[in-house]
């Protein structure tokens, strides 16, 4: 059988988002999510599929500045860059998102945290879901209330479960296969 994947407050935790139905995709505003190496290249790659898809002033900014605020950094990687008060890719939702659902697979470009909010490891690589009132959480948005909402996050974050446990299996293996050192 297989395992689920443990998450800390998952008995406990209430989520729905309601793009489209309230929100105008508030997280995109404030999000600035990181992008490791490997998203980075992607985009990169795949830039010209997303650009003509961007608000004017968001596709300007990227092509000339790029999608990288560099200057910032959030664990440790760079931030995607925001024009207008959007995240660049923000036009009406995620062209990332858009553009990855027309080919088949709505996160083949979304970064990592996009895919998986809300939920998040801890310092010690523990799932949990982000949630107000739990771990000192701090980003004030209405879908993080718990009291907002009677829907169990168990049902509404499936696909975002499922992602975090492929990712947890991955690092996983990847960690039992790293050469142990010998002194
Ligand atoms: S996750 Fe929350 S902030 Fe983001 S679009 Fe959904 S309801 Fe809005
Ligand atoms: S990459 Fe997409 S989901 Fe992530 S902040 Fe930007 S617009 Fe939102």
């Amino acid at each position: 059988m297989l395992q689920s994947l443990p998450i800390l407050n998952l008995d406990d935790a209430k989520f729905e988002c309601t793009f489209g139905r309230g929100c105008d995709g508030v997280c995109c505003r404030e999000g600035r999510p990181p992008v490791y190496p490997d998203e980075i290249d992607n985009l990169t790659a795949n830039l010209d599929k997303f650009l003509p898809l961007l608000r004017p002033e968001a596709r300007a900014v990227v092509a000339r500045h790029g999608f990288l605020t560099p200057r910032r950094r959030r664990v440790g990687q760079p931030v995607l860059r925001v024009a207008g008060g959007w995240c660049v890719f923000f036009n009406h939702g995620c062209v990332l998102h858009q553009v990855g659902a027309q080919e088949g697979d709505k996160l083949r470009y979304k970064p990592c945290v996009c895919a998986l909010f809300p939920i998040e490891q801890d310092q010690h690589d523990r799932w949990y879901i982000r949630q107000k009132g739990y771990k000192r959480e701090r980003w004030d948005l209405f879908c993080l209330n718990p009291c907002n909402t009677a829907v169990p996050a168990r049902e509404s974050l499936r696909d975002e479960i499922a992602l975090a446990k492929r990712f947890d299996d991955e690092e996983k293996a990847a960690s039992s296969s790293a050469p142990v050192a010998t002194t």
